[in-house]
């Protein structure tokens, strides 16, 4: 009998570094390898990355990882890829060689681009067959941009030659040895030329943006095939059985397999969704609708929705204000009084996104008495991202017409107990913490190891095991507290305007 290959291989291509984790079946990470890239900023509000680095630095850290586990290609099972979302690659597929750098989704070059969608009145079309509004962040209007300036600047590469990526399209281009130009329906989704309900690239929108249907990848399901790394890379060949964007992949790795379950990660900004089942829900908030993933061809939706600044506001405790000299220290801080006394911080850097999307609007620090101190000013701020989450998560559960009873949570914030019981507090929900920590790699894991069967459902439903977080105030004062905050935000609103 064939010995059972024991691992499985995630290939987590991040904004700031890629990574490579190797999960047993028990969901353990075996290790860990990360590597950090260059980023690139030529303009401002413009950021770039090197294809060919992020490729490197991924071949890089998946060698990492087997070495220094001891792990050979022919003990993994699969791989799957998760990867940073939207940002877009355009590569000659004769060369195998980029055009233009990686164009990130934070680039803001093609404000422009999508003021001209909004004018031809194509923005109530993006809406309803993307799920999407119409912004520079998603990948449509970068590709534009790139081909633009090939016609412009490069007269010596073919417009046939062409082949467009996100980043887990030019990893698999690559892996495969350019055998394979595909992506799947979480990544696609995120690009703004796809059409979530008839699953495909959608004719409309890719006129016009002037972009030809023959450089788009085949778009395929999450859980399945997407050809075999070649023995060049690893040692032996590997097949590609998983992908799925970073946010998906994380609510896939938190096992939100059913319709109505939400994770939300607590990073530099906070990231929600919703697994809404079959059916795409278009959101009255402005939350986007998106596709979580597809396994068999059958499509499962979600509703998304983002806060700009979470983990940030910690940051700028730390950088800006120096109340903090490290993020773990504003638990400490916080911890030394009973309560924020009234005082409230809606960290609206840069804007209010939804539910209110007032880009208008800037920060602000309410209700400071006499009595107020740094360690008041720390918990407030702590507080603004449980506070943040709940207009979030109101906004979900009133589009989908649900009641949410539990929040799945990950990501580096969640680290801090007292913000997990305060979120627990002011919704008055159940906030379950993942004990593994990597849910988006795990994520990919589970896509990848579902489809050459490594796992089944069952097992993996069977396995969950979590922190948990009850409410302990009372409604009353949790209503107390939330109007208050609302309150906040509404001051806030508007303040650039005269
Ligand atoms: P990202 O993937 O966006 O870089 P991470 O998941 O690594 O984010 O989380 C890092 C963010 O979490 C930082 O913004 C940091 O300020 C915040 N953070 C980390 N630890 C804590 C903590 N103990 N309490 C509050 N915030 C924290």
């Amino acid at each position: 009998m064939k010995k059972e290959k024991p691992y499985i291989l995630a290939l987590d291509q991040g904004t700031t570094s890629s990574r490579a984790i190797l999960f047993d079946k028990n969901e353990h990470i075996v290790g860990i390898a990360q590597k950090e890239f260059t980023q690139y900023f030529p303009h401002q509000g413009w950021v770039e990355h090197d294809p060919l680095e992020i490729w490197q630095t991924q071949l890089w850290v998946a060698r990492q990882v087997m070495e220094e586990n001891q792990v050979e290609a022919t003990e993994i099972a699969a791989i799957g890829i998760t990867n940073q979302r939207e940002t877009t690659v355009v590569w000659d597929k004769f060369t195998g060689k980029p055009v233009y750098n990686a164009i990130v989704w934070q680039d803001k070059r093609t404000a422009s681009i999508c003021e001209m969608l909004k004018k031809r009145n194509l923005e109530p079309y993006i809406r309803k067959e993307t799920g999407l509004v119409a912004d520079s962040y998603f990948s449509g209007t970068k590709i534009a941009w790139i081909l633009d300036w090939v016609s412009l600047n490069r007269p010596d590469i073919k417009p046939n030659d062409l082949a467009f990526g996100t980043i887990d399209t030019w990893l698999i281009w690559n892996l495969t040895g350019g055998k394979v130009h595909a992506t799947d329906y979480t990544n696609a989704s995120r690009t703004m030329i796809f059409n979530i309900h008839t699953l495909m690239w959608d004719e409309k929108l890719l006129n016009s943006l002037s972009i030809p249907a023959h450089i788009l990848p085949e778009v395929k399901s999450s859980s399945g095939h997407f050809g075999v790394a070649e023995a060049k890379w690893l040692g032996d060949e590997v097949p590609i059985r998983g992908v799925a964007g970073d946010q998906q992949a994380a609510l896939f790795g938190q096992k939100c397999f059913e319709r109505g379950m939400v994770k939300n990660t607590y990073g530099t900004g906070c990231f929600l969704l919703m697994n809404t089942g079959e059916v795409p829900i278009v959101s009255k908030s402005g939350l986007l609708t998106t596709i979580a993933w597809a396994k068999n061809g059958k499509v499962i939706y979600a509703i998304e929705g983002s806060v700009f600044n979470a983990g940030a506001a910690i940051q700028w405790l730390r950088d800006g204000l120096k109340l903090i000299e490290t993020a773990h220290d504003s638990e400490y801080f916080a911890q030394k009084v009973p309560d924020s006394d009234g005082v409230y911080v809606v960290p609206a850097f840069s804007g209010l996104g939804a539910p209110y999307w007032d880009m208008y609007a800037r920060g602000g620090v309410f209700g400071i008495t006499r009595r107020t101190n740094k360690y008041h000013f720390i918990r407030a701020t702590l507080e603004s991202l449980a506070y943040q989450t709940r207009d979030l998560l109101e906004a979900m559960e009133k589009d989908a017409g649900m009641n949410i009873s539990v929040l799945r949570v990950d990501g580096g914030a969640t680290a801090n107990q007292l913000l997990m019981q305060f979120q627990s507090d002011i919704l008055g929900k159940t906030v379950e913490k993942a004990q593994n920590k990597e849910c988006t790699a795990l994520g990919a894991a589970f896509l990848a190891g579902l489809s050459i069967g490594f796992w089944t459902y069952e097992q993996l439903q069977s396995r969950s095991s979590f922190q948990f977080f009850q409410p302990t105030m009372n409604a009353e004062d949790r209503d107390t507290k939330y109007k208050k905050w609302r309150k906040a935000v509404e001051r806030c609103k508007g303040w650039e305007l005269d």
